[in-house]
Order: C-alpha cells, then sequence, then structure tokens
C-alpha cells in the first residue's frame, strides 16, 4: 500500500516516514504543495497525509485542486492548527478524517486504517477473499480460519495489495509499486521471493501464478 506524505516539518515528517515504513507502507515523502500536486497526477497512491501548513502551495489548496479534478484518493489531513474551523474546513474541502498535532504515531496509523476500510466500502477490519483473511492492524494472516501466521512487512504489503482486489491480475510492476517507494532499492526477484515466502506461510495455492502475466487470489463466492 503505498502513501504520499506531504510534510515540511522535518522531524515530524521523519518520525511519520519512520513509523510508515516500520507499518509496511510504501511512503514516499514530499515537503511543497506544487510538488505533491504534480506528483498525484503521475503516481497512484492509496491514502495521502496531508499537512496544511506548506510551502509552495498549502494544504487546504492542494486539497482543492485534488477534489476539484475529481481525484477521489484517501485523504487524511494532519494539522497543527488546532482551531474547530480549521478541522471543519478541512472536511468540507473533502478529506476524509483531520489529526491535530501533536498525535501518536499507534493513533496516526489507526485511523489512517479506518479512513481506507471507509473507502474501500467495508466496515470489517479484515481483509479476506472467503479462504484467506489478513489483519490489517496485526499483519496476520489465515486460510479457512486456521491460526494466523504473522508476516513480514512486505509479505503483508504484498498479500494486501493482492487481497484490496480479488480477482485481478497484477503484474510485478504494479506490486512493487505497491511496496516500494521511490528510492527504495528493488532487489530483482523480490516479488518472486515474496510470492513463496507467503505460500511456504499459506500454502501453495493461496496465490494464483498467471504465466507471463503476474498473481491474484481468487475472488470470494
Ligand atoms: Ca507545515
Amino acid at each position: 500500500m503505498r502513501v504520499l506524505l506531504v510534510e515540511d516539518d522535518p522531524m515530524i515528517g521523519q518520525a511519520m516516514h519512520d513509523a510508515l515504513k516500520d507499518a509496511a507502507y510504501a511512503v514516499d515523502w514530499l515537503r511543497n504543495g506544487q510538488t505533491a500536486l504534480e506528483t498525484l497526477a503521475l503516481q497512484h497512491y492509496d491514502l495521502v497525509l496531508l499537512d496544511l501548513g506548506l510551502p509552495g502551495r498549502d494544504g487546504r489548496e492542494v486539497l482543492g485542486v485534488l477534489r476539484a479534478r475529481a481525484d477521489a484518493v484517501p485523504l487524511l489531513v494532519v494539522t497543527a492548527r488546532d482551531a474547530l474551523d480549521d478541522r471543519l474546513q478541512g472536511l468540507d474541502g473533502g478529506a476524509d478524517d483531520y489529526l491535530v498535532k501533536p498525535f501518536e504515531m499507534a493513533e496516526l496509523l489507526a485511523r489512517m486504517r479506518a479512513v481506507l476500510r471507509r473507502k474501500g466500502g467495508s466496515a470489517a477490519p479484515l481483509l479476506g477473499n472467503g479462504v484467506l483473511a489478513l489483519d490489517p492492524a496485526t499483519h496476520e494472516a489465515s486460510v479457512e480460519g486456521a491460526t494466523p501466521v504473522r508476516l513480514s512487512q512486505r509479505e503483508f504489503a504484498l498479500l494486501q495489495a493482492l487481497l484490496l482486489r480479488p480477482g485481478a491480475i497484477l503484474s510485478r510492476a504494479e506490486l512493487e509499486d505497491r511496496i516500494y517507494g521511490f528510492g527504495d532499492e528493488v532487489e530483482s526477484n523480490a516479488v518472486e521471493y515474496l510470492i513463496h515466502a507467503l505460500r511456504r506461510k499459506l500454502g501453495s495455492d493461496a496465490i494464483r501464478n498467471v504465466r507471463g502475466v503476474g498473481w491474484m487470489v481468487s475472488k470470494a463466492g
């Protein structure tokens, strides 16, 4: 799952960046509102974390431009301004939630999961396809109700990408895009290696390979 972090404060940005990476998100960190808009026009993100006070364009303008061009990317405003009207403006302007600084990283991650769940159209905290279940909070996966197994960060990121679209074939490039941020070194065969590791943990039928095209998990029902 790929996240764009837009935050110009170096300490807050670094702390958020590290917490997101620890939680297995592929994260790109930008510090300028204009750059963020340009990047969002080119690169798919699953979620945006947006500071309001930014150089280039401020966060409110970024949000306005995004929604005006019908970009519905899930977006969480992270703001130091805790005035009530600012918060309401953020939500009226198309933000899905807001978080007031300072905040605990655990709360940030929980709010992100909640936004992703709501935008995904499901209230269930688990991702699944009827066979596999994946818990985004604990990074544990199970097969047909068997004892959950713990996944590594990248195993989790890969399985999450597949389970967000059961029945869809994702190519190697699409999977790498969900697992790695800008500047992350992509090891060759990383996707094959992760698929192999997931099959060892979850059984060889858990993930199907469609030769020459990509990988998929079956659709429920
Ligand atoms: Ca700022």
